[in-house]
């Protein structure tokens, strides 16, 4: 897929802003004037928002493409907002709305993103895609594929993390290797941290948006309000455009790359050595499945059951343990061990199968 650039801008951050949902005039042109001064990319605001529970605000509709017009008229700023179905499509294209976003709940729905796709075909609107709501790249990449097989060459993609029903920091789990893996299949795509929806707070907007950049996002979109407290949606993640501006002021921006001579050798020097233990960790793990296979035929001519809960759960408190004193986190060791675990019981699972038949 051959994708284009949506921001004729190459340096880093592209900045989208704007509050989460359009609530009136004035607080649209307020944020908006606010906004102008620090020189964003796109001025965002939700017109009909999708939310998890009826009777909550579901977005102030149409009325609201009316203010994001004003704020081009009077400001000069490109403006998007979020489209769910082709009604949403064509009225936003009528108000001349710059770039459309579908949400998290729309791109889970192919049915839904085709109707979009749909609604585009002929025209060349660019388009920005956020995370499907739960972690499945490939429900990502097909909603790409629909609007890019409408036509539509300028595709974003914007990362506001996935839900998870146990996490204690994030409102939705960034699951970086996600977007990293998207990355590298479609190296040409624009990216976008939302890092307010990552967070769902204010105090770790800046280290998440500091992560994106690290990670080679291209920009951020993060929401913004005069008053966040009293916000109508979404109010503990809205910052104000003065925070906001901090925010962009602080992130450190390094390069993706250098030329420089000595550089180059010594990062070639260490990842070579990062090789050798790649190498090494692989070896290992081929050892303990093949003892895993062994295993399995020693159960299987006892009959005894793959699972055995208490030596599992003995493996990998003691792993926990001697992992801290290797400075690696409990969350990382648990995951590592919980993959080797599983390896390890499909293959004594496959073992036991080849003895059957
Ligand atoms: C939003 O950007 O306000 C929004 C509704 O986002 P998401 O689709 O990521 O939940
Ligand atoms: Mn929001």
């Amino acid at each position: 897929m051959n994708f284009k650039p949506i921001f004729e801008k190459k340096e880093r951050p592209i900045v989208i802003a704007g509050p989460c949902s359009a609530e009136s005039e004035d607080q649209v042109m307020q944020t908006a004037h606010a906004l102008k001064q620090q020189d964003i990319d796109l001025f965002r605001a939700g017109i009909w928002k999708p939310r998890t529970r009826p009777n909550s605000f579901e977005g102030v509709g149409v009325i609201g493409l009316k203010w994001l017009r004003k704020v081009k008229e009077e400001t000069g700023l490109k403006v998007t907002t979020e489209v769910a179905n082709a009604m949403h499509v064509y009225e936003a294209m009528k108000y001349g709305i710059d770039v459309l976003w579908i949400g998290a709940r729309t791109t889970v729905s192919p049915f839904a993103v085709q109707e979009i796709a749909d609604a585009l075909s002929g025209t060349d609107i660019p388009v920005l895609i956020k995370n499907p709501i739960n972690p499945d790249l490939k429900l990502w990449i097909g909603a790409i594929e629909r609007i890019y097989e409408a036509g539509i060459t300028r595709i974003g993609v914007i990362h506001r993390g996935f839900s998870s029903f146990d996490d204690k920091t994030f409102r939705n789990t960034p699951r970086w290797q996600i977007a990293i893996e998207l990355m590298q299949q479609f190296p040409k795509l624009t990216f976008i941290c939302d890092n307010s929806h990552i967070c769902g707070r204010r105090d770790i907007l800046q280290p998440v948006a500091q992560k994106a950049m690290d990670l080679n996002f291209h920009g951020l979109m993060t929401e913004t309000h005069p008053d966040p407290d009293n916000a109508w949606s979404d109010a503990k993640q809205q910052i104000t455009p003065a925070v906001f501006k901090e925010l962009i002021d602080s992130l450190v921006l390094r390069k993706t790359t250098s030329n420089n001579e000595e550089f180059l050798h010594n990062i070639e020097d260490l990842r070579s050595q990062i090789d050798l233990i790649d190498n090494e960790i692989l070896d290992l793990v081929g050892k303990r499945m093949q003892i895993a296979d062994n295993i399995g035929v020693y159960k299987k001519l006892n009959n005894i059951s793959i699972l055995q809960p208490k030596r599992w759960s003995e493996i990998l408190s003691s792993a926990v343990n001697k992992g801290k004193l290797r400075g690696l986190s409990e969350e990382f060791i648990e995951k590592f061990l919980k993959a080797i675990h599983e390896e390890s019981i499909n293959h004594q699972e496959a073992v036991m199968n080849r003895m059957e038949a």
